[in-house]
């Protein structure tokens, strides 16, 4: 719940100020309730869709006191999160899931808490580098292995990440493991390279255990706001994204942006991060997060 308190300050807080003192709901109140959620990275489209359907309802409800407008937001922001079931999609074993993203998102350190979130749940974990572009990236991902107790499977720096994500599978089947969760590489300024790389790494996963991988889960950061929406457009028609892990929702104002993301993607979001430490991942519940956000 602290950490949220930004995306708090920017939204909630905001919204409560403009409706504090009013006497009545008018057209200049919507239109600044509408600039709040815009101002919160919630995304234009998915703003506008809000207001037009608080509007509707305020006239449906015949409600006259600006007081209520604050629980109606949190009941269409609520909806707009959707359902949200954060369990993963399984198979196997062991389940795959390949994990992408841009450079500096968050991507190592999610795999590092993942691997501990379904290690301390009782599964065996085992990770694969196939980050091979970068030296330092097989580091961090080993480091991570080294701090949750898990093992990693790489090659050298610059070996085909796909020869890496194959043989992580073989030894995630010897070595009889629940999840297999492969790290992939996310220089964005070699685009098409990346995303073909991203396709080969699919291919041999898949030829190899059939569903593999069982998830792509992709990795944004929430401080990039709207910027978030169109990195998942370049990666979910290059790669076919399944869920996605919003970061570092702890310390930015920007957080609004995971309420347009249902609308703008149809991805689920499957996981929150919300800080640097090992158990600030959280599955994410638009229950809970809208209750955290308002309450
Ligand atoms: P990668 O390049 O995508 O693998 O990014 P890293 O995993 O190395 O993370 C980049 C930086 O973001 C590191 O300093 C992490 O500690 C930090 N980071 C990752 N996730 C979160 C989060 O949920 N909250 C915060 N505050 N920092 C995060």
């Amino acid at each position: 719940k602290e950490s949220l308190s930004k995306t708090r300050q920017g939204l909630v807080e905001k919204i409560e100020n403009l409706i504090t003192g009013r006497q009545v709901i008018d057209e200049s109140l919507y239109e600044e309730l509408e600039e709040a959620l815009i101002g919160a990275d919630v995304g234009v489209e998915t703003s506008l869709e809000l207001m037009e359907t608080l509007r509707r309802r305020v006239k449906e409800q015949k409600l006259r006191d600006p007081a209520r407008l604050k629980p109606l937001l949190q009941e269409l922001i609520t909806d707009e999160l959707g359902t949200g079931d954060s369990s993963l999609n399984r198979g196997g074993p062991p389940t795959v899931i390949l994990v992408v993203g841009v450079n500096g998102v968050g991507k190592t350190t999610t795999i590092g808490k993942l691997a501990y979130y379904y290690k301390t749940r009782g599964e065996r974990v085992l990770l694969g580098a196939a980050d091979t572009f970068r030296a330092a990236a097989i580091d961090q991902l080993e480091i991570w292995g080294r701090r949750v107790g898990v093992d990693v499977i790489k090659h050298r720096e610059g070996s085909d990440p796909a020869a890496v994500a194959y043989d992580a599978l073989q030894a995630a089947r010897a070595r009889k493991m629940d999840m297999l969760i492969i790290d992939t590489a996310g220089r964005l300024h070699t685009k098409s390279n990346l995303m073909e790389e991203l396709k080969k790494i699919r291919r041999v996963l898949g030829r190899e255990l059939s569903g593999a991988p069982h998830e792509v889960l992709l990795v944004l950061d929430a401080t990039t706001g709207q910027n978030a929406i169109s990195q998942a457009r370049l990666f979910s028609e290059a790669t076919g994204v399944t869920g996605i892990v919003l970061t570092k929702l702890d310390g930015t104002a920007r957080g609004g942006v995971i309420i347009g993301i249902r609308r703008m993607l149809n991805i689920p979001v499957k996981f929150i991060g919300i800080g640097e430490g090992v158990e600030d991942l959280q599955p994410f519940n638009p229950q809970e997060f809208a209750a955290a956000l308002f309450d």
